[in-house]
């Protein structure tokens, strides 16, 4: 389970996040909902430890994380898959995905791994030695969360992973999303889009200016006309 206790932190001045704390139990979906600019990217960066916690702690497992350098977090296998989905355009599929596994060694599970994202995204096999910027949106997105695979993450950060996405593609991922959950991988999705993220996940935040608005259980919230209408843009 990993844990934030009434983490803050800042872009300089700007407080992003205002004393946060969110639960991400092991074999869960999380999902962080909320307007632009309310602080969902950035409390994945926190977790990955790419804006410094101003205060707070972040527990991972029963271990203080809080003070942890980016490797150690992705040690600790709690992988980032970013916003807009951020793959090198100038390197080919393979070294994307290639790049995804650094930290590792363990030679064998990363050809397993690496099979398994073959299973999930064909189309990556098949577009291999192709350069990430000749592969359309919905395929730089299966190279990210592939990339993100590459880490073997028993924590997945997952920010905004149906962006610009036609809904067909957006179905297609969101079923892999469950698919790696049903593998033992608890994820921590970041959604425009409440309602398809509420489909899938057990719980949910919704952020308000830097801050927990509210939080329940998925079908709590996704049952609640008066959230959807408040707080979800309504229907
Ligand atoms: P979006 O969906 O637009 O990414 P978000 O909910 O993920 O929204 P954040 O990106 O976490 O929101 O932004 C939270 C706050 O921090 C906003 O007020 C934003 O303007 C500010 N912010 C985000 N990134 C930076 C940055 N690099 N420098 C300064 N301020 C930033």
């Amino acid at each position: 389970m990993l844990e934030l206790k009434q983490i803050s932190a800042f872009y300089g001045n700007i407080q992003a996040l205002d004393r946060i704390s969110i639960q991400i139990p092991e074999g869960s979906i999380v999902t962080l909902l909320g307007a632009n600019g309310a602080g969902k990217s950035s409390t994945l960066k926190v977790i990955s430890q790419l804006l410094p916690i101003k205060s707070g702690t972040m527990v991972y497992k029963n271990e203080d994380i809080s003070n942890l350098e980016p490797n150690e977090i992705v040690k600790r296998r709690i992988i980032h898959c970013p916003e807009n989905r951020q793959v090198f355009p100038k390197l080919t599929v393979e070294e994307n995905l290639i790049i995804g596994s650094y930290l590792r060694r363990d030679k064998d599970q990363i050809k397993k791994d690496l099979s398994d994202i073959f299973s999930y995204f064909p189309i990556l096999k098949e577009r291999l030695k192709q350069y990430a910027s000749t592969l359309s949106g919905g395929e730089q997105q299966m190279l990210a969360i592939g990339r993100a695979l590459m880490g073997n993450p028993k924590v997945l950060l997952l920010d905004e992973p149906s962006l610009g996405l036609a809904p067909i593609i957006v179905n297609q991922i969101f079923e892999i999303i469950q698919e790696i959950n049903r593998k033992g991988t608890s994820i921590l999705l970041v959604e425009q889009n409440a309602n398809l993220a509420l489909r899938i996940a057990d719980y949910g935040y919704i952020l308000e200016n830097g801050r927990i608005g509210l939080e329940g259980r998925a079908e709590f919230l996704r049952n609640n006309d008066e959230i959807s209408k408040y707080y979800l843009g309504g229907k």
